[in-house]
C-alpha cells in the first residue's frame, strides 16, 4: 500500500493509504477519504480513499483491459505466480497480523496471526489447483469430437466484510484469478489497511490491473460495483440484507453470483457429551475469541435439559478465564468489537436479553462504563440461560459475543428448534453416539455441519450456506471452477 502522510484534527500525523487501480496507487476521484479507527481504543489510525462511482469504473475498466491477456496465461502459470504471492506474503505474516489486529480490534495471538497464515495457505491451495481446470470429452462416437473448456467468466466484482478481511479478501483474489478471472475487491470501509498490503503484495506479482483493490463505503462504492455494465460475476461476503441487493443487481444483467452471508448457527448438545473438551469445543464454535463476529458462530446453544446447569456452569468457569483487552498484548485472547455501531447493536441485544424476565444472564451483560476497557468498544462474553428459540436473541444474528441456552428433551424438538431459522449456514453437533450425530448432521438444514468439534473452514471443503445465509460455495477446487468458470461445449464432426 502506497501512502502519503496527512494531519489529523488532532495534529497526529495519520497514515494516509492509496487505493490500488490499474497497478498505481491512487486517490479517490474527488480526493476525498474515509477514516480508519482502531476499536481497542477509538483512535483514528488512518485513512484511505473514499472511492465512488468513478473510481468503480476506472477501476472495472482497467480489470477489463487486463483480461485479456490474464485469460491467456495458462492455468499452472498463473497458479505459479499465485505461489510466489504466498512466499511474499509469508515473509510478512508479522506485519500483516499486527495492522489487522489493529484496525479490526482482533486479538494478535489468537485470531489475527492466524487469518494471515490462513491467507497464506489460501494462495498456495489455489495456486497449486490452478491447473485442475479441466474439461470433460462427451462420447458421441468416433465420427464426432464434443469437449467443454472451462474458461474464465470476466471481471469479477468481490465486495468483503471486514470480520476476516484478509482471509475473505485472499479467497477472493485467489479464486477470481486462479480462473483466469480479473478482480476489482472493495475492501470494507472499517479494515482497508492489511486488504490494500496484500494488494500491493500481489501488484509485485501480477500484470496492472489484474487485481485491483478499492476503498469506500458500501453504497457509495460496493453498489456502483455491482451495477457496473462491465462486471461479469459478484461475489459478495457480507450481510444477508446486502446480500439481496447485490443478487438484484446481478439479476438486473444476468451475471453469476456467490454470496457468503449471515448466520444463526445452532450447537446441539447431546446429554453424553456434559465434558471439559465438550464445553472448550462450544466455546470455540461460538468464536467467543474473536468476539462472535463471525458468521459460523454457534450462537444458539441447545442443551438437553438433563445436563443444561451442570454445562453452562462450566461455560461460565471458562469464559470468565478468557483475557479481554489490548488486541496487540500476546496474553489476550480476546479484543474488541469493530466499530460504534455494531457495539451500540450488540448493547442493544444484551438489553433485550436482560429486559425478559424468564431468562438468566449467567455472564457477561452490558460493558464496563469506566475502567481499562471503557476506552474501547469491548464487550464480555455474554450468555443467557433460559431462553426460548423465537426471541429475538435467539432469531437474529447478533455478530457479537453473546450466546443464547435453549433447554430440549425430546431429539426431534432439538432439531425443530435448530432449523427453525432463516439461516443454514453452519451447526455443530456433540455426542458419543455416531448413529444419532449423523442421523442429527443429515437433519440440519445448514451448509456445514461439524460433528465433535468447532473449527474455523478449512481448504478444500465447499463452504457456503442454504436458505437465506447464501448460495455458491467457495472455499474449494470445486467451488472455484462452479463459481469462477464457465463451460463452454465445442462440438466438432469429424467427418467434415
Ligand atoms: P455488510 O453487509 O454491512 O458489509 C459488507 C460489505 O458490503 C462491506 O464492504 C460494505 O461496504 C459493503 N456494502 C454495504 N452496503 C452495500 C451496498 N448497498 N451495495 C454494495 N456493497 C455494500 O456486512 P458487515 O457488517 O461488514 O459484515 C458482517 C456480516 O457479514 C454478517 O452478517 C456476517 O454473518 C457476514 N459474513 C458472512 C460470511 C460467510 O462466509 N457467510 C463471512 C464473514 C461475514
Amino acid at each position: 500500500m502506497s501512502t502519503v502522510t496527512a494531519e489529523s484534527s488532532a495534529r497526529q500525523a495519520v497514515q494516509r493509504a492509496l487505493m490500488l487501480v490499474n497497478g498505481q496507487w491512487v486517490q479517490s476521484a474527488d480526493g476525498r477519504f474515509l477514516s480508519v479507527e482502531n476499536p481497542a481504543n477509538r483512535r483514528t489510525i488512518a485513512e484511505v480513499p473514499r472511492g465512488g462511482a468513478e473510481d468503480v469504473d476506472r477501476a472495472v475498466r482497467a480489470a477489463s483491459d487486463a483480461f485479456a491477456g490474464w485469460k491467456t496465461v495458462a492455468p499452472r502459470e498463473r497458479g505459479k505466480l499465485l505461489l510466489k504471492i504466498a512466499g511474499a506474503m509469508e515473509a510478512q505474516t508479522e506485519a500483516l497480523a499486527r495492522l489487522v489486529a489493529t484496525e479490526t480490534g482482533n486479538a494478535l495471538r489468537t485470531q489475527s496471526r492466524p487469518e494471515v497464515r490462513s491467507a497464506i495457505d489460501v494462495f498456495r491451495y489455489f495456486g497449486s489447483v490452478a491447473g485442475e481446470l479441466k474439461g470433460e470429452t462427451i462420447p458421441l462416437g468416433e465420427a464426432m469430437l464434443s469437449y467443454t473448456r472451462r474458461e474464465p467468466i470476466g471481471v469479477v466484482g468481490g465486495i468483503i466484510p471486514w470480520n476476516s478481511p484478509v482471509a475473505l479478501g485472499s479467497l477472493k483474489i485467489a479464486m477470481s484469478i486462479a480462473a483466469g478471472n480479473t478482480l476489482v475487491l472493495k475492501a470494507a470501509e472499517d479494515a482497508p489497511l492489511a486488504v490494500l498490503e496484500m494488494g500491493k503484495i500481489c501488484q509485485e506479482f501480477l500484470p496492472a490491473g489484474v487485481v485491483n483493490v478499492i476503498t469506500g463505503y458500501g453504497e457509495e462504492c460496493g453498489a456502483p460495483l455491482a451495477q457496473h455494465p462491465l462486471v461479469r460475476k459478484l461475489t459478495f461476503t457480507g450481510s444477508t440484507e446486502v446480500g439481496k441487493l447485490v443478487m438484484r443487481a446481478a439479476a438486473e444483467r444476468i451475471v453469476p453470483v456467490s454470496l457468503e452471508l449471515g448466520g444463526k448457527s445452532p450447537a446441539i448438545v447431546f446429554p453424553d457429551a456434559d465434558d471439559d473438551r465438550v464445553v472448550d469445543g462450544v466455546i470455540s464454535g461460538m468464536r467467543f475469541t474473536r468476539q462472535g463476529q463471525s458468521c459460523t458462530a454457534g450462537s444458539r446453544l441447545f442443551l438437553h435439559q438433563s445436563i443444561f446447569d451442570s454445562f453452562l456452569e462450566k461455560v461460565t468457569v471458562k469464559l470468565r478465564a478468557l483475557k479481554i483487552g489490548d488486541p496487540l498484548d500476546e496474553a489476550t485472547d480476546m479484543g474488541a468489537i469493530i466499530n460504534r455501531k455494531q457495539f451500540d447493536r450488540v448493547c442493544s441485544f444484551i438489553e433485550d436479553g436482560l429486559s425478559q424476565k424468564a431468562a438468566r444472564l449467567l455472564s457477561g451483560g452490558l460493558p464496563p462504563r469506566d475502567g481499562p476497557l471503557a476506552a474501547g468498544y469491548f464487550v464480555e462474553p455474554t450468555v443467557f440461560a433460559e431462553v426460548r428459540n423465537e426471541w429475538r436473541i435467539a432469531r437474529e444474528e447478533i455478530f457479537g459475543p453473546v450466546m443464547v441456552a435453549i433447554p430440549w428433551t425430546e431429539e426431534s424438538d432439538a432439531i425443530r428448534m435448530a432449523n427453525d431459522s432463516h439461516y443454514g449456514l453452519a451447526a455443530y453437533v456433540w455426542t458419543r453416539d455416531l448413529g444419532r450425530a449423523l442421523r442429527t448432521a443429515h437433519a440440519i438444514e445448514s451448509g456445514w455441519v461439524q460433528v465433535n468439534q468447532g473449527l474455523g473452514q478449512f481448504l478444500g471443503q465447499s463452504y457456503g450456506g442454504m436458505k437465506q445465509s447464501g448460495i455458491g460455495r467457495e472455499y474449494s477446487l470445486e467451488g472455484m471452477l462452479d463459481s469462477f468458470t464457465q463451460r463452454k461445449n465445442v462440438t466438432v464432426n469429424l467427418q467434415f
